[in-house]
């Protein structure tokens, strides 16, 4: 093992790079489960998130999700996922959220049905 600590943060960071890009995942499991892993990553290696990536092969004109900031259990947008418990309505398709449905919740944003919200 004589890996040094910047080439340990470069392979960090590549992960955590394929790891957002899988939390926009259809699948809420495995978006959730990315999320969470990223966030561990760059905690862990104490990674620097930056808007700038020189290196980034995004194609142009897609909107590239905010990128979390060392907020543990939050995602992308803010939105916290929440088993609603008062009825509600979806901000995206205006349908209604019943109580005992998981939903993301942002404050200020209201509720959203995870799948809306991608
Ligand atoms: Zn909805």
């Amino acid at each position: 093992m004589a890996m040094d600590a910047g080439a340990a943060a470069q392979k960090a960071l590549t992960k955590v790079e394929k790891l957002v890009a899988m939390s926009a995942s259809p699948h809420l499991e495995e978006a959730r489960t990315s999320a969470f892993l990223a966030c561990r990553l760059i905690r862990e290696h104490g990674l620097q998130v930056c808007a700038h990536r020189p290196s980034a092969a995004s194609a142009p004109g897609v909107p590239t999700p905010g990128v979390p900031h060392r907020q543990p259990q939050a995602d992308p947008n803010g939105f916290r996922r929440i088993r609603v418990r008062h009825p509600g309505h979806c901000r995206c398709c205006g349908n209604p959220i019943a109580p005992g449905e998981w939903a993301l919740w942002c404050r200020g944003n209201g509720l959203r049905h995870p799948l809306c919200a991608n």
